[in-house]
């Protein structure tokens, strides 16, 4: 289900028991059961739904409503802010600082959408002002370091990547290193990812944190990847312990709630989605707008 379709399932459950002559608690529950039904398609955890149903009925208490009380009002606000709380981490994302070297370091999949994102990353800071660059430590991927190169290139970013050194982490520290002495200040560090989760990923992923010291990692997040997306990113949690995520493909065929489970899961913002294959399908991520778009 694409998310569209997803909020305009919402939209219609709402909008059923409101227009409704007689509201009855029977067609209240029925409303909140559709609600969960759509979120549960739409691969959000069913934990998660289970918060949001108890949300939503203590929010709006319905056996207590006074008569006149404008109930169709008090239920979308109940339903609008139960959402945003799902997508809401309650924790301030980090923010780089002017004048200091800021070491952004990238973690995911193959496929999830490391390097286009780590451009379109590149781009928002360079457009606030942001001395930028871009390292490409993916040395395991045949294609990655021109990938990165025509991407930085179009943008006008300066890059480092090598085509004959194997060793990511080598590449990752010389690439930072260069960088820092010149004074650079978001310095954005594209690592490579596996089809799968394995050792030999987090393996590396570890080392080459260690040796880069990131200010931020940030996990890359393909929001289509349904209800695997929770266990994926609390195993990356557990051992990269990112500070944000980028939802990918939000553009694409599905709606994105493993995604949102995800959230929810590590504790941790989404920064920005990613809306597109092009350089500036990218936007940042807002609990509240998300929730009101979705909900049209
Ligand atoms: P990496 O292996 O994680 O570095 O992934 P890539 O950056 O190479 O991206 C994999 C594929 O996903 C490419 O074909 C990208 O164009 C595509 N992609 C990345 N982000 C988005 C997005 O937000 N929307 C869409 N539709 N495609 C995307």
């Amino acid at each position: 289900m694409v998310l569209q379709d997803l909020g305009k399932r919402i939209n219609a459950a709402v909008t059923d028991l409101t227009r409704a002559p007689t509201m009855s608690e029977k067609a209240f529950d029925g409303m909140i059961k559709e609600i969960c039904n759509a979120l549960m398609e739409a691969d959000v955890n069913i934990r998660l739904v289970g918060t949001l149903r108890k949300a939503i009925k203590s929010k709006v208490k319905f056996g207590e409503l006074a008569p006149h009380a404008n109930k169709r009002r008090i239920i979308q606000q109940a339903v609008f802010e139960a959402l945003v709380d799902i997508v809401n981490p309650h924790e301030k994302a980090w923010q780089p600082k002017k004048a200091k070297s800021n070491v952004i370091m990238f973690v995911g999949l193959q496929g999830a959408g490391k390097t286009t994102t780590c451009t379109k990353l590149a781009i928002y800071y360079k457009a606030r002002g942001f001395k930028v660059c871009l390292v490409c430590a993916d040395t395991f991927r045949a294609g990655a370091f021109d990938q990165l190169k025509q991407n930085a290139t179009k943008a006008g970013i300066p890059y480092y990547g090598s085509l004959t050194q194997t060793n990511p982490v080598t590449v990752a520290s010389d690439g930072v290193a260069k960088f820092k002495k010149e004074r650079f200040e978001i310095i954005i560090v594209d690592t490579s990812g596996r089809h799968q989760q394995e050792n030999a990923l987090f393996a590396e992923m570890v080392e080459i944190q260690a040796a880069v010291q990131p200010q931020q990692t940030v996990m890359v997040l393909d929001a289509s990847i349904g209800q695997a997306a929770e266990a994926q990113s609390r195993a990356f949690k557990e051992t990269a312990d990112f500070g944000a995520i980028i939802i990918t493909k939000t553009d694409g065929a599905a709606a994105g709630g493993g995604a949102i489970s995800a959230v929810a899961a590590t504790h941790t913002p989404i920064i920005f989605i990613g809306t597109g294959e092009h350089q500036s399908d990218f936007e940042s991520f807002k609990p509240e707008s998300f929730v009101k778009r979705l909900l049209g």
